[in-house]
């Protein structure tokens, strides 16, 4: 921001004062002790104001206050954004902090200025957090008291642990996580050494345990870095980024501060880990907030590993056999760093639910999973024989023969019929009557391009770049962003990718971004409408786009248009964007597409008008069919009337594909629909060219391509057009699966009805 000062003031643990913590320009001494109450002096000021502010002439107006120990008075303007951070459900925030500016000239900030700080802000308030928690773990009860009551009310609720174990039933539930059926023998993670039990003899002298457990924390401290790397080499860095969070707990200060004064108490090393580590347990299990829980959990794994380093013993107790069910309190990123992911079938957690990086992990890697099966880990017994349903969240431990036997046929028609699809992997998705239809997958993060290459997509219809901002809790900067999509862009090509700008809002609420509470968030300031009122980080995002396209095979995709204006203004920006790279000799493809999805009825309405502006139309149903048939899609009261097979939503659909042709501009599907069995007739004879669904569903689409007949999925479309009931629609797809025989197929039919059930519930 070219400023002369930036300085970061966080709340005391009572909340009652701004602190100053941290500066470049003021004068170090100071910090500490310039103390600010909220609302006094401009810091304080923009901290009750809750919003990012700018003094051109700090020092005449009504709130600045003058600490001397700053030499503050050398500086003229001063630009503010709060430190806030929130519940998923929550408009009201807490501040937690204020990052400041300001400038021995005189200035002017400009909106963009104030954005940009306010988005750095967003990304700081986080990681800040994170070690507010740290610190409240060691604050007085009364400043604990205080402190939960106002995160209570910012929406992040401490509750405490409920639902007792029942070790009783030889049949358990947990969350369906990762599909997939398996029977193993259960395993252990031999990670967790019980703290009350490890058999340990302190020295006689605390420096000596003083010298053992900071030596522990430092191999554990490169034992995380080696992890880092490996996973960033063998995912992708969005996911080795996790253990950047691992590796700032052992570098906290408070942390450590608080291991040295549970040493100097106890005289021993591990009783002051145990101490530590307990209270932290205890603070974070508290928290409802499923993201700042997790973070509980990271404490946990960084203790657990630096307590087996200061034991002398390895992570892994027992080795690992083929095959093998794995049990764990939680399922963590680093497990699949240091098991042979290869002799798992499947994994089990007690804790932890389908969101959690270990969950996208066990996806990506396709591996059976099951998280939050409370009381699991009391109920099995090290060896027994377990079955996994990874599609209900079922486990079934010690089974009896003709439950055996009949998951083992389940499994075996499962096997069959994904070793039959895969092996169509090289063959063309083309009705037998030669119309060519292009197979893309949609993915979030780069583990996903695995499954693209396993599946045989032929590229990336849909890349949900929101994912990124997701795992980030806040804008990801240009260069995290571009480095994303340049692996996907390069790993891909010269397959295309379609990288779509962010899509934040409505369902996918960011805590940190600083939404206001609205009564229809679906219906308000999201996606496309949030990019174009934060110009920067619009700005920033195609900047990154357009670096990670000089192989030619990137396309740009706009979501939620409603009218001409949004495209005609992001074109003016792309364009803009463009002369900026020029400028800078940046390269980039200047021919890149510009697509747009048509989601909003009125898009698809008027696809005539915006096909004449842009170079593609990627269509949306999930969101299509949500505003086509008013029926939120998350809200499960109303599940029954969501169906993307409603006449009303394919006469949209129809509408749009007819305007892409007369225009000569390629139309793809990429809502969940594609993917779906019952569709894929349909639309394949209403005339798509393209569909994009989940990678792992690319073969059996291709399956039910090659099984159609362009002239007769034309005429179900018709029909299906005409039909009065989504119903109707659902037995015109299946009777043309059926008469095109794929659903008395000896090697898939079977596994092909489990598909379209799913469909029916509206899973992948
Ligand atoms: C859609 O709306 O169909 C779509 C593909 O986008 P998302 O599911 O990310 O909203
Ligand atoms: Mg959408």
């Amino acid at each position: 921001m070219d400023a002369d000062v930036c300085s970061v003031y966080l709340t005391s643990t009572d909340l009652r004062h701004l602190i100053l913590q941290a500066t470049i320009g003021l004068d170090r001494s100071s910090v500490g002790k310039v103390r600010l109450p909220p609302g006094e002096g401009l810091v304080g000021h923009v901290a009750r104001a809750g919003r990012p502010l700018s003094f051109t002439d700090a020092q005449s107006h009504g709130a600045y206050r003058y600490f001397p120990e700053t030499g503050e008075e050398r500086f003229e303007s001063l630009a503010a954004a709060p430190l806030i951070v929130r519940g998923a459900d929550s408009a009201r925030g807490l501040t937690i902090g204020v990052l400041v500016v300001q400038t021995r000239v005189r200035r002017e900030f400009r909106d963009e200025d104030l954005e940009l700080l306010d988005t750095c802000a967003r990304l700081i308030a986080p990681v800040v957090m994170n070690s507010q928690l740290l610190a409240l773990v060691a604050g007085s009860e009364t400043d604990r008291a205080r402190v939960v009551g106002e995160l209570g009310e910012a929406g992040l609720h401490l509750t405490h642990d409920a639902s007792a174990p029942d070790g009783e039933r030889r049949e358990q539930r947990g969350i369906p996580t990762s599909r997939g059926i398996a029977i193993g023998r259960a395993h252990f993670l031999g990670d967790h050494v019980d703290l009350a039990d490890a058999d340990y003899t302190p020295s006689q002298d605390p420096a000596e345990e003083w010298r053992d457990l900071t030596d522990a924390v430092d191999v554990a401290r490169r034992e995380l870095h080696g992890l880092r790397d490996d996973m960033g080499g063998r995912f992708g860095a969005d996911f080795s980024a996790v253990f950047n969070t691992h590796i700032q707990i052992l570098e906290d200060k408070g942390f450590v501060a608080k291991l040295e004064e549970g040493v100097r108490e106890t005289g021993s090393a591990l009783a002051a880990l145990q101490r530590v580590l307990e209270e932290y347990r205890r603070t974070f299990s508290a928290i409802e907030d499923p993201y700042f829980r997790e973070r509980g959990t990271d404490i946990q794994d960084v203790g657990q590993r630096v307590v087996a380093r200061l034991l002398g013993v390895g992570h892994q107790a027992d080795p690992l056999a083929d095959g093998s069910v794995v049990f764990a309190s939680n399922l963590l990123p680093a497990h699949f760093a240091m098991l042979d992911t290869d002799k798992i079938t499947a994994i089990v957690s007690e804790h932890g639910g389908p969101t959690s990086h270990g969950a996208i992990f066990a996806r990506a890697l396709e591996i059976p999973a099951v998280t939050g099966a409370v009381g699991i880990l009391a109920a099995v017994t090290r060896g027994e024989e377990v079955i996994v349903d990874g599609d209900t969240g079922r486990i079934f431990l010690s089974p009896d023969e003709d439950l055996r036997a009949e998951y083992e046929r389940a499994q075996h028609r499962a096997i069959v019929a994904l070793e039959h699809l895969d092996a169509l992997a090289e063959r063309p998705a083309e009705t037998w009557d030669g119309h060519r239809v292009h197979l893309t997958a949609n993915v979030g993060l780069l583990s996903d391009l695995r499954l693209c290459e396993r599946h045989g997509a032929e590229g990336v219809g849909l890349f949900r770049t929101e994912l990124l901002a997701l795992v980030h809790r806040g804008f990801p900067s240009e260069q995290e962003q571009h480095q994303l999509y340049e692996e996907a862009a390069s790993a891909m090509a010269p397959r295309p990718v379609t990288i779509r700008t962010l899509d934040l809002g409505g369902d996918k609420a960011i805590p940190n971004l600083d939404i206001e509470e609205e009564e229809n968030p679906q219906l308000g300031w999201r996606s496309i409408r949030l990019s174009l009122s934060h110009v920067e980080s619009f700005r920033a995002q195609l900047r990154a786009i357009l670096r990670a396209s000089t192989r030619g095979n990137v396309r740009l995709l706009i979501p939620m248009v409603s009218q001409l204006d949004e495209l005609r203004r992001v074109r003016e920006i792309l364009e803009e964007t463009q002369r900026e790279l020029a400028d800078r000799d940046v390269p980039f493809d200047p021919k890149l597409p510009l697509g747009i999805m048509i989601e909003v009825p009125a898009a698809a309405v008027t696809a005539e008008v915006l096909a004449r502006e842009c170079d593609f139309f990627s269509i949306g149903t999930n969101d299509l069919t949500q505003y086509t048939l008013a029926v939120d899609r998350g809200n499960e009261r109303v599940a029954h009337l969501y169906d993307p097979l409603h006449p009303a939503v394919l006469y949209l659909i129809d509408r749009t594909v007819r305007a892409a042709a007369r225009h000569g501009i390629p139309v793809s599907l990429c809502g969940e629909m594609a993917s779906n069995p019952l569709a894929v007739p349909i639309l394949v004879g209403l005339g798509l060219g393209e569909l994009s669904g989940v990678a792992s569903a690319v073969p059996v689409v291709k399956e039910i391509v090659r099984a159609l007949d362009m002239g007769k999925a034309a005429t179900d479309a018709r029909e299906a057009l005409d039909a009065s009931s989504p119903r109707e629609v659902h037995e015109i797809g299946a009777r043309r699966l059926r008469e095109a025989g794929l659903l008395d197929h000896p090697d898939i039919g079977d596994w092909l009805m489990r598909s379209i059930e799913r469909g029916r519930n509206g899973d992948d």
